[in-house]
């Protein structure tokens, strides 16, 4: 422990002129957001004439079918002008709030809110709650029309949307106070942790966190998922037997398999784990079970399995927790640092004594073009994840010995396409847009490999 606060200290010390010198920290936040949303608008431009193409690539010809091809191009111009626009819209709102003092705004406005009930500034944690809800929805409602844009309009257009206006509308609802009920006091133990522990508040806050996530690991399925969506167990029959055998013979602790009632609100399909390490349960969109023959969606579920067997949740987490830990690591420099607050229009009184919560959102925005970075790596970790999971599937024949698991990939590389085709999902890609937004490999890179992994497979029996 002694070692790590030393090691802690030597960072602190190093960043020490955070605290003294008179940065502009209001222009490099502008100068940096605008550079990531300029840079995400020209991807677009160059992802853009892709849609423009009038044939799928060699692999996938003859998979789509009259139409189909057309209609995924389209639905991809129109997601791109959306993306163009609301990435810009979004941009001038956040970089407007900053400029006009918003965030300083809002802090005397949750102190005003607590005094209207009697409570003085003596009660920062309850002020900091106030303030980022206050926040929450000042930057949510004025971007709430591009959400309803989006799935009202966009997704209705081109068959995808299942909404209705009162679905959508109890959504929100319903999140808002899922957010108020687990964010209150999540904050409030948050910030309690750096009152008591002062500056050694990093450990603590590291097991605090990790505690959280584990218990959103129980608290997700069984309490949130269901509010928004219906589970019900997979019904018997040839699919139920088919991922049931798989599980056993992969000692995979499968506790519920179940249908989830995804149509309730799109008609985009998908399927996953989730639990802990003793119980797991798998749930498939009940859309998937319509659009794919049992023998494809079990060859879904044995990539899905891959990575289960590959742990690469425990991996993602454990990057996770990296990841947090250098944030609050580099934190302590910025907690007691008045000019940081000053630059951000906080009067002196606020400043002189900078509240943890403002210093921690401050110091969030400073790391925003770090944080893109940092979004590029873990998409190139989990495009490896995918890699995995699929030669998994492939080798599944050897790994069990199960001689009718032989087309797996076959099976695999057939659910693909029809994910594909019916989620009218991009086939063109532009590399670089890839590389920097998505976190799968592209179908055509994934049906390549599959049949790699199988000739591979193939030249070694
Ligand atoms: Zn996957």
């Amino acid at each position: 422990m002694d070692l790590l606060h030393t090691q802690l200290q030597a960072i602190q010390h190093k960043l020490a002129f955070v605290a003294t010198d008179a940065i502009d920290w209001k222009f490099y936040v502008q100068v940096f957001s605008w550079g990531v949303t300029i840079f995400e608008s020209y991807l677009l431009l160059r992802q853009y004439p892709l849609y423009n193409k009038t044939e799928p690539p060699r692999a996938l010809q003859g998979h789509f079918g009259e139409g189909e091809f057309e209609k995924s191009q389209v639905y991809g111009r129109d997601k791109a002008k959306f993306a163009f626009v609301s990435g810009l819209y979004k941009q001038s709102l956040d970089s407007g709030m900053l400029q006009w003092g918003f965030y300083a705004w809002a802090w005397r406005a949750a102190g005003g809110l607590l005094g209207k009930f009697g409570y003085g500034s003596e009660y920062q944690i309850s002020q900091s709650i106030a303030f980022v809800f206050i926040l929450f929805f000042g930057s949510t409602i004025p971007t709430l029309p591009l959400q309803v844009y989006g799935t009202f309009v966009l997704e209705e257009k081109h068959g995808f949307n299942k909404t209705t206006p009162k679905l959508f509308v109890t959504d929100l609802v319903k999140g808002w106070a899922i957010a108020f009920v687990l964010g209150a006091p999540f904050l409030a133990v948050f910030l309690y942790i750096f009152e008591w522990a002062g500056e050694r508040f990093v450990p603590w806050l590291m097991a605090f966190m990790i505690t959280f996530q584990l218990a959103m690991v129980v608290l997700y399925p069984t309490v949130i998922q269901p509010l928004f969506n219906k589970l019900s167990p997979l019904a018997d029959g040839d699919l139920r037997n088919r991922i049931e055998a798989l599980a056993e013979k992969l000692k995979f602790p499968l506790k519920h398999l179940y249908e989830i009632d995804g149509s309730k609100r799109s008609s985009h399909s998908n399927a996953y784990f989730f639990g802990l390490p003793w119980s797991k349960h798998i749930v498939i969109f009940d859309t998937l079970i319509q659009q794919s023959k049992p023998e494809e969606v079990e060859a879904v579920l044995a990539h899905e399995l891959g990575h289960w067997y590959y742990l690469h949740p425990t991996k993602l987490m454990a990057i996770s927790q990296l990841h947090i830990f250098a944030i609050l690591a580099l934190f302590p420099a910025f907690l007691h640092a008045p000019p940081l607050l000053t630059a951000f229009d906080f009067p002196k009184a606020v400043s002189a004594q900078p509240p943890t919560i403002v210093a921690f959102l401050l110091f969030q925005m400073i790391l925003t073009p770090l944080e893109a970075v940092i979004g590029i790596g873990m998409n190139a970790v989990s495009r490896k994840f995918e890699w995995e999971a699929d030669r998994f599937a492939v080798e599944l024949e050897e790994k069990l010995n199960e001689k009718d698991m032989g087309d797996m990939g076959e099976r695999l590389g057939t659910a693909l396409i029809t994910l594909h085709v019916k989620n009218l999902s991009t086939v063109w890609v532009d590399w670089l847009y890839s590389a920097y937004h998505h976190s799968h490999p592209t179908l055509t890179e994934r049906l390549k490999a599959l049949e790699g992994f199988q000739d591979a497979k193939k030249k070694s029996t």
